[in-house]
């Protein structure tokens, strides 16, 4: 056997072993448009991961990961996904924030900030985005002063993730004042469990918030907690967005795969598998899933991958509406219960959006695939 199929093999008998007991209601549970589900649960289980060693498999292991090759990261991610374990809590903080300190930390942040993480006691989000800079991150706005040893920070970010989960966010904030575009920022890590702090939960089209505002009115912390030097933020934030294409995408696909075979058989099951117009709609999605696997395992442009999962996963809601039939259209109880293909229809349309919109990718791609003209900027 070689070492990966070990690796697999250890990791499939931990699942099937302790995804038992109170912890087999969980299966399923949580991800994108669902992150509300059993939170404090899927937290329990997450530390469980820890305590056996299951968290931050990629890191080295002096940060105590088990510095899994990246064939061992995707048997992990496939696995845990077969086992259809629940969504994790923390992969903010163990697959971006963890390896950005790992090359840019500080000896002190690496003792701070990973042991926390990888025994999923501290939760993270990320503090980009901004009501006027998204897909434009450089026009952050966001500001943050050096007083008396500590950086006070003052501004607001938006569509933060998990925020009103986590105790800590990274921010990318404007250091020096007057500075424009990709200078003058800084990568700075600030505890969100303090005065100056205010989280508000945005409601989703999917009626449950998993995203927030998050306003700094004189939000403090330690003149230490900068990754990078200051005004060198724009590089560590890139190199954060670099960890972010990760090795997950394949257990993503085991996810895809699940709701395409649920759909082929309630297809088959209420009759509009007869229908000639569903069947080649289900035909393609399953050549494009094929297509999929076929570019994750022989590794493929990251916009192009971006792109094509996005929009075949916001089509494969439409086309789980059409197979529903008419009444999917409506909730099914009040005050907005939505079922798994409702809910796939409405949270689906967010991921042409985020980690870059299409637009954005198309605009990577005719640039720095295709050599074509850069479009003008600001
Ligand atoms: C589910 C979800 C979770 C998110 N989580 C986080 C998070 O945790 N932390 C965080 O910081 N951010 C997060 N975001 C924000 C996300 O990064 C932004 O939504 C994204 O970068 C787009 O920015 P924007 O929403 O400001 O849209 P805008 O940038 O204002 O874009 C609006 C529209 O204009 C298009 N557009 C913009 N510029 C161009 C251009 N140059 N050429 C052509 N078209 C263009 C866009 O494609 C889009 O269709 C999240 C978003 C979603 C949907």
């Amino acid at each position: 056997m070689s070492s990966v199929e070990e690796f697999r093999a250890e990791i499939r008998g931990w699942l099937k072993t302790h995804l038992s007991g109170s912890f087999a209601a969980l299966k399923g549970r949580g991800g994108p448009g669902r992150e509300h589900e059993a939170f404090a649960e899927r937290l329990a289980w997450e530390r469980h991961l820890a305590a056996h060693g299951w968290t931050c498999v990629g890191w080295p292991e002096e940060y105590g990961g088990r510095g899994a090759s990246i064939e061992e990261q995707i048997a992990f991610h496939e696995e845990y996904a077969l086992a259809d374990a629940p969504a994790r809590v923390n992969h903010i903080g163990e697959q971006l924030l963890g390896p950005t300190l790992i090359d840019h930390g500080t000896e002190e942040q690496k003792a701070r900030f990973l042991p926390p993480i990888r025994a999923v006691e501290e939760l993270w989000c990320q503090g980009y985005s901004e009501p006027g800079a998204g897909s434009d991150l450089a026009a952050v706005r966001t500001r943050a002063a050096l007083e008396d040893g500590r950086w006070v920070v003052n501004g607001q970010k938006i569509w933060t993730s998990l925020a009103h989960e986590s105790q800590w966010c990274f921010v990318l904030a404007r250091t020096e004042p007057g500075s424009r575009r990709h200078a003058g920022l800084s990568y700075l890590l600030v505890p969100l469990d303090r005065p100056g702090v205010e989280i508000r939960p945005i409601v989703q089209l999917t009626g449950t918030s998993e995203f927030n505002e998050v306003f700094f009115d004189g939000a403090v912390t330690d003149a230490a907690n900068v990754v990078g030097a200051p005004g060198d933020g724009w590089r560590i934030a890139m190199a954060t967005l670099g960890y972010e294409r990760g090795v997950s995408t394949l257990g993503q696909q085991v996810g895809f795969r699940r709701e395409l075979d649920a759909l082929v058989t309630l297809a088959r099951r209420n009759g509009a598998a007869a229908d000639p117009a569903v069947r080649d709609r289900l035909t393609r999605a399953w050549t494009g899933l094929e297509a999929m696997r076929a570019a994750a395992l022989h590794g493929t442009d990251p916009s192009a991958a971006k792109l094509y999962w996005s929009h075949w996963h916001r089509d494969l809601g439409e086309l789980a509406l059409e197979v529903c039939g008419p009444a999917a259209t409506l909730a099914a109880g009040a005050p907005y219960e939505l079922d798994d293909w409702q809910r796939l229809f409405l949270f689906s349309r967010a991921d042409t959006v985020y980690a870059g919109s299409s637009e954005i990718q198309r605009n990577i791609i005719a640039e720095r695939v295709l050599g074509l003209p850069k479009e003008p900027r600001p």
